[in-house]
C-alpha cells in the first residue's frame, strides 16, 4: 500500500470511530475530490494574506515588549499603539482604532457613526436594510441613544431585484445634509449577494462623483481576508469590523476595530474614551498578545471557514437544497445558508454541527424563543470563545423556509467533520434523498 493510501485508511478509520458512516464519508469524500482546484485558489489567497499581515509586523517592528500587560490608564501602551499601526498598514489606512474596549462588532459600527456624524447630518444605506443590531442604533426600530434621537436622520436605498445598485435613486437620496454613507459588505443573515471588493469601490466612486466629501464607511464584518483587496484600498474612507470574527483568527477573546481616515479614526477615539484623551489611554489589560497572534493566524483561519463553507455549498446543492450561494460562485464573506425545508431537517443540521464540536459537543440545542425574533431559534455552537463566529456555528429560525446560517471553523479539518456530522444526522434520520448521493 503506497503511504497516501495509508493514510486515506488511517483517516477514514478514525471518521467512522467517531460515528460518520461509511456512505457519508464516501459522498463527503467525492464532493471534496472535485474541489481540488478551488481549494488551491483559497490557500493562494491565504498565502498572499499571509504576508501582508507579516510584512506588516515587521515593519512596525512587533517585538515580545509588546506583549506586555498594561493596566490603569494604559498611557505609552507599546503594545497597544504599534498594533494599531498593524492593522492601519495591513487595511491600507492611515491609522486604526483597535481595542478590547470595543465589545463587539455593533458596538465598532455605533461608535464610527456616532463619532462622525453630528445633529442635523445625515446617514445613508445605499444597500438596503442594514445589519439588525444597526436598525436599534441607528433609530429605525427606536431605541434609547439612538442616532435618531441625536437628530441624526436616516436615508435608504434598497438594491434592485437583481442585487445591482439603485443609481438613479442612490443619486436622488444624496442631499445637503449627507454626511455618512454606510456599506455592508456581508449579506449577514438576507439573502441578497454579498459585496465584492470591486463592487464597494464601483459604489463609493459614484457617490463620491456626486458628493466628494462625504464619509464611506464599510461594515466588514465577515469579510475581512476572504479576498486579497480590502475596502480602503477602493476607496472607503472607514471600514468597521469586530475581533471575535475574522481579524481576531479566533485568539482574540473580545474587541473591534475601526481604520481608515486619520480623523475618523480621531473622532472615534475621542467618542471611545474622551474629547481630549482619544487613543492615549485605555490598558490592554492583557489581551494584546491574543489579538497579534489571532491576526497573524486569522488568513489561515479565515481560509478554513471558506472551504467549509464551498464543501458545504457543494454536499447540500447535490442533495437537491437550495444553497446562497451557490456551489459554484465566488465568495465574499463566511457565511453559507441552506435552505433545509423542514423542521426536522433544520434541528438534524444543529445537531451535526454541536456534535462536531471540540467543546460542549455532548450537549443538543434546542429551538428557542428569542428576543427580536418572532420565531424560535435553534443554535450551536461549541466554542472558545462564547459567541465567536469565527468557530464553526450554525443557526436559524424554525419557520419555513427553514433555512440554516452556517460559518466558520477554525480549522478546515474542524469545518469538514463539522459538515459531515451534519449530513450524518440528516442520513440517519432518512432526511435525505439518499440516490443522490452515489
Ligand atoms: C456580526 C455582524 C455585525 C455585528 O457584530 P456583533 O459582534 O454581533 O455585534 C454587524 N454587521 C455584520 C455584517 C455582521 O456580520
Amino acid at each position: 500500500m503506497s503511504i497516501q493510501n495509508e493514510a486515506e485508511t488511517i483517516i477514514t478509520q478514525q471518521y467512522l470511530k467517531m460515528g460518520i458512516q461509511k456512505e457519508v464519508y464516501d459522498f463527503g469524500h467525492s464532493i471534496e475530490a472535485g474541489l481540488k482546484e478551488r481549494f488551491e485558489q483559497i490557500d493562494k489567497m491565504a498565502e498572499y494574506n499571509q504576508l501582508k499581515v507579516i510584512h506588516a509586523m515587521q515593519k512596525n517592528k512587533v517585538s515580545a515588549e509588546c506583549f506586555n500587560q498594561s493596566s490603569g490608564y494604559g498611557y505609552n501602551d507599546l503594545g497597544r499603539d504599534t498594533l494599531e499601526k498593524v492593522y492601519a498598514d495591513v487595511f491600507c489606512a492611515e491609522d486604526a482604532l483597535v481595542r478590547p474596549q470595543i465589545t463587539c462588532g455593533t458596538h465598532a459600527l455605533a461608535l464610527a457613526l456616532m463619532s462622525n456624524l453630528r445633529p442635523g447630518d445625515e446617514l445613508l444605506s445605499p444597500v438596503g436594510k442594514p445589519y439588525d443590531t444597526l436598525e436599534e442604533v441607528i433609530g429605525i426600530r427606536p431605541s434609547k441613544g439612538s442616532l435618531a434621537e441625536y437628530g441624526i436622520s436616516y436615508r435608504q436605498v434598497d438594491l434592485l431585484e437583481d442585487g445591482s445598485f439603485d443609481f438613479e435613486n442612490i443619486k436622488k437620496a444624496i442631499n445637503d445634509k449627507t454626511k455618512l454613507v454606510t456599506i455592508q459588505r456581508s449579506k449577514g443573515y438576507q439573502t441578497r449577494p454579498t459585496l465584492s471588493v470591486d463592487r464597494i469601490g464601483e459604489l463609493i466612486a459614484f457617490v463620491k462623483k456626486i458628493k466628494p466629501d462625504v464619509i464611506c464607511m464599510v461594515d466588514n464584518c465577515y469579510g475581512e481576508f476572504v479576498e486579497e483587496k480590502e475596502p480602503i484600498e477602493v476607496g472607503a474612507d472607514m471600514i468597521v469590523g469586530s475581533l471575535i470574527k475574522n481579524p481576531g483568527g479566533g485568539l482574540a477573546p473580545i474587541g473591534g476595530y475601526i481604520a481608515g481616515k486619520r480623523e475618523c479614526v480621531e473622532n472615534a477615539a475621542y467618542r471611545l474614551t474622551s474629547p481630549g484623551l482619544g487613543k492615549e489611554v485605555g490598558a490592554s489589560l492583557g489581551v494584546i498578545q491574543s489579538f497579534y497572534q489571532g491576526l497573524f493566524q486569522a488568513p489561515v483561519v479565515t481560509a478554513g471557514a471558506l472551504k467549509g463553507a464551498i464543501f458545504a455549498a457543494n454536499i447540500y446543492e447535490k442533495l437537491g437544497f437550495n444553497v446562497v450561494p451557490n456551489g459554484k460562485e465566488s465568495r465574499h464573506d463566511i457565511i453559507q445558508a441552506v435552505t433545509l425545508n423542514s423542521p426536522e431537517a433544520l434541528c438534524a443540521f444543529c445537531e451535526g454541527i454541536q456534535t462536531a464540536a471540540p467543546v460542549d459537543s455532548y450537549v443538543t440545542p434546542e429551538p428557542w424563543d428569542m428576543p427580536g425574533y418572532d420565531a424560535q431559534v435553534i443554535m450551536a455552537a461549541g466554542a472558545f470563545v462564547q459567541g465567536s463566529s469565527i468557530e464553526l456555528s450554525a443557526d436559524g429560525p424554525l419557520k419555513p423556509p427553514y433555512a440554516v446560517y452556517f460559518q466558520g471553523g477554525l480549522t478546515w479539518y474542524h469545518a469538514k467533520l463539522g459538515i459531515l456530522w451534519s449530513l450524518q444526522k440528516l442520513y440517519e434520520r432518512n432526511l435525505v434523498d439518499k440516490s443522490r448521493m452515489c
